[in-house]
């Protein structure tokens, strides 16, 4: 979410925290290992053992950079057989390969939509959607979170726009619900408009209605394990893009390292669906306990559990109180977030167990106060 101001204050102030090691659902902070649950790492491949074998292959062969952009020298074979894969995973005719989600995102809002046009955003989309529309130059429009009926309206109060697009993501990274997909492309495709959907928290682990929808903007970076971003669309909307997408054209090709970690990471995921049948099952089991224990747990139905703890004070407090139990899950606060709406986020991944869950829910069983129960 990017359209709240930066509120001052040291409420809000940022630092690194330096991470010296990680193993399995752990990590190690200032010499303290921590139950981790701020990972999205959703099914756990980042070192899957079928990941780095890849890895080590392309290593070998191809060199750790693409030493090149993708128009000079940069596109390698390795980059056209994972955009196929890709591609052929969301079930369109092509795919193109960003450095990141959030070039991908640049990329296609640019490319798209220009001064002139209209661009009508989920209020609780991406700060990555939100600069992509920024810096197109058209008209931001924003639609109440997760209604069609309001794109609707929307849609309509820019219809005298030249181009307009309707942009939402799949599955909401800081409140773990789902867009009404299905409804919102029957609006969009009411209107004439363009639609696109960032599904980088859904993919891998949550069939999307993606169907209909011009554009699908994915991230290697999560599911995937990884590091990238991707779009995938009719072949004539990529070649666009790859005439057009200045994210695309004027930075190196993704690195093969990334290119082959991501391979390897989409074939485990269509091999395997026990990993994500079990991220359901332990992301019920904490929501379900978080609401016992009388958190609200806001609109989750995923793998991404937040819960509502107001200022930024009182999430702060919160994060403080975990780590000390020897959990690590960040407060969420503004500008990730509007104010007042601050968060703890846990996220949890197929390296997690029950235990796990188990242990987080005590935790927060013996916070005192209990802050802002609904
Ligand atoms: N879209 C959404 C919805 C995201 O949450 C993020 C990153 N958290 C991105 C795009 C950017 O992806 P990447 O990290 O690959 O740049």
């Amino acid at each position: 979410m990017g359209s709240p101001p930066e509120p001052a204050g040291n409420d809000v102030k940022r630092f690194l925290r330096t991470v010296t090691e990680t193993q399995g659902t752990h990590l190690t902070i200032d010499g303290c290992s921590l139950l981790n649950f701020s990972s999205n790492n959703y099914l756990g491949l980042a070192r899957h053992p079928q990941v780095l074998e890849g890895v080590k292959q392309v290593l070998e062969h191809w060199g750790a950079g693409a030493t090149s952009s993708r128009l000079i020298s940069g596109t390698s074979v390795i980059h056209q057989d994972l955009e196929s894969a890709l591609a052929a995973y969301v079930r369109r005719e092509a795919a193109l390969l960003f450095p990141s989600g959030y070039m991908a995102n640049l990329g296609v809002m640019t490319s798209l939509a220009g001064p002139g046009d209209a661009v009508v955003l989920d209020r609780l989309c991406h700060a990555s959607l939100v600069d992509a529309v920024r810096l197109s130059g058209a008209r931001l429009f924003v639609y109440r979170h997760a209604d069609p009926e309001d794109a609707d309206r929307v849609l309509g109060r820019a219809a005298p726009y030249r181009r307009r697009l309707l942009v939402s993501e799949s599955l909401f990274s800081m409140d773990g619900d789902f867009a009404p997909l299905e409804a919102l492309g029957t609006v969009a495709r009411r209107h004439g408009a363009l639609s696109i959907v960032d599904d980088a928290h859904a993919l891998g682990l949550w069939e999307t209605r993606t169907e209909g929808w011009t554009v699908i903007i994915g991230t290697l970076s999560k599911s995937l394990g990884a590091q990238g971003g991707f779009v995938a669309a009719s072949r004539d909307v990529i070649d666009l893009f790859v005439n057009k997408a200045r994210s695309f054209i004027f930075t190196t090709g993704l690195s093969p390292l990334c290119v082959a970690a991501a391979q390897a990471a989409l074939s485990l995921i269509q091999e395997d669906v026990q990993a994500r049948e079990g991220v359901k099952r332990l992301s019920a089991r904490l929501r379900d306990g978080l609401k016992i224990l009388g958190f609200d747990t806001l609109v989750s139905q995923s793998h991404i559990v937040p819960i509502r703890l107001g200022g930024a004070d009182n999430a702060l407090a919160c994060a403080d109180h975990l780590r000390q139990a020897g959990i690590f899950a960040p407060a969420i606060r503004p500008p990730t977030v509007h104010a007042g709406q601050c968060r703890l986020r846990f996220s949890v991944t197929a390296e997690h167990s029950e235990a796990d869950i188990d242990s987080l829910l005590k935790a927060m069983s013996t916070l005192i106060p209990r802050p802002l129960l609904p």
